[in-house]
């Protein structure tokens, strides 16, 4: 078996081949796998998550494979009871990473969670396996290309990354009056894996420039400010990011060790000045669901243990789950995380460590009318996870989120 590293992007991606035919590279932006083996005559491929500075085991890997073809393989990775799978199993594109689908793409579930077998087509010489749908800056960069030149659509630099290598997008849409009332602020990828966030954001984006009722309120009503790689560096490198050492771009809102979390701080205070704010976190959240975590599987959100803020974020629930019914994708409400229980007492114990997340910290701003922080399951969210699906969640959670604000505007 020969291992070569190979320089890309200045971090080193590997590629690795055994002696026979088969290869596995991650040479590209998000990439990321550990082999730990390549049983050519078995035909055996033993796989792990690459953690990097993430002091979890978590699940993030994305790799190509070739030389396979016509062959069935068999993929398996550590066996200690961790989920590496997501509900449907991996994600998988025959054309180079242009479209994905799930290998149990009929939405039903796919058993065990850590391994999986995969037949290659006589002519399929080249196939990319993902834990999640990828969506790195180049994604970005197709999406957004629709709307550069458009007049009230600028597109801006929040800071560089935290390697100084790259530029932090930030896209604005000013409000086309004087006297906007609102900043609505968004924000994806905290960590770097969670790739179902991006989609969503993108649907929020077409549903303001849409010219539809809710779209023309807002841009008559508020600026508007996204940013679509919180921790750039972790996306582009293919980076878990989740549980950073010592704490990821999620638990920062206190330290600010990280220069875009700085940034969005510095942000909020200085362009909300006479405005109330909406924010909205987006996320993806544990790749699959248990008996005990049925939310794994849907949109889902968090309830304030502020009363006042918990009763607004109830009529956003209301309104998303009126917007997105009979949608591809549809959130409910059904599995939302009640204050103080579950993963919230795990924040709260984060918080008193001095560990803020992004919600919290804006919901302790005095002019903040709304801060949440809405989670996208991986393969299953309220319907089988694509990205044209997400963009209709974020277009319908847009509306939700614009009828909740013009509630607070009626006498
Ligand atoms: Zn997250």
């Amino acid at each position: 078996m020969k291992n070569v590293q190979i320089a890309f992007a200045g971090v080193l991606a590997m590629t690795f081949a055994a002696s026979g035919e088969i290869s596995i590279r991650s040479d590209y932006p998000g990439g990321n796998v550990k082999v730990c083996g390549i049983d050519e005559a078995a035909g055996v491929v033993t796989l792990a998550p690459d953690l990097r500075d993430t002091k979890t085991k978590w699940f993030h890997f994305d790799f190509t494979l070739t030389g396979a073809a016509g062959r069935t393989l068999r993929f398996r990775f550590p066996q200690d009871r961790f989920d590496y799978l997501s509900s449907l199993g991996p994600a998988i594109s025959k054309d180079g990473g242009k479209t994905w689908r799930w290998l149990n793409a009929d939405g039903t579930r796919h058993e065990p969670n850590n391994a999986f077998d995969y037949t290659f087509g006589p002519d399929e010489n080249e196939t990319r396996f993902a834990v999640s749908i990828p969506y790195s800056q180049k994604n970005w960069d197709a999406y957004s290309a629709k709307w550069r030149g458009v007049p009230g659509v600028k597109f801006d630099v929040l800071c560089k990354s935290q390697s100084g290598r790259r530029d932090t997008e930030l896209l604005r849409l000013p409000c086309r009056r004087d006297g906007a009332r609102w900043l609505f602020a968004f924000t994806a990828r905290h960590h770097a894996c969670e790739t179902t966030a991006n989609p969503v954001m993108e649907g929020i984006v077409d549903e303001i420039l849409s010219g539809s009722p809710d779209g023309e309120w807002i841009r008559d009503n508020a600026d508007c400010v996204f940013v679509p790689f919180m921790d750039k560096d972790g996306v582009e490198d293919g980076d878990q990011g989740k549980n950073r050492h010592p704490h990821d771009h999620n638990r920062d809102y206190l330290s600010g060790i990280y220069n875009s979390v700085r940034a969005v701080k510095e942000l909020l205070v200085r362009e909300s000045n006479g405005r109330q704010i909406v924010f909205v976190d987006l996320h993806s959240p544990h790749v699959r669901s248990h008996a005990r975590s049925p939310e794994q599987d849907c949109a889902f959100t968090f309830e304030s243990s502020s009363p006042v803020h918990n009763i607004r974020i109830g009529k956003f629930r209301r309104n998303w789950a009126e917007t997105s019914k009979g949608g591809a994708l549809v959130y409910d409400g059904t599995h939302d995380i009640p204050a103080n229980k579950g993963h919230a007492v795990t924040l709260k114990k984060a918080r008193k460590a001095g560990l803020m997340n992004s919600r919290h910290w804006v919901e302790s701003l005095p002019n903040c009318y709304l801060a949440t922080c809405c989670e996208f399951g991986y393969s299953l969210c309220g319907g089988v996870f694509s990205q044209d699906g997400g963009r209709e969640l974020g277009r319908n959670m847009l509306k939700a989120l614009v009828r909740t604000a013009r509630s607070a505007e009626k006498p």
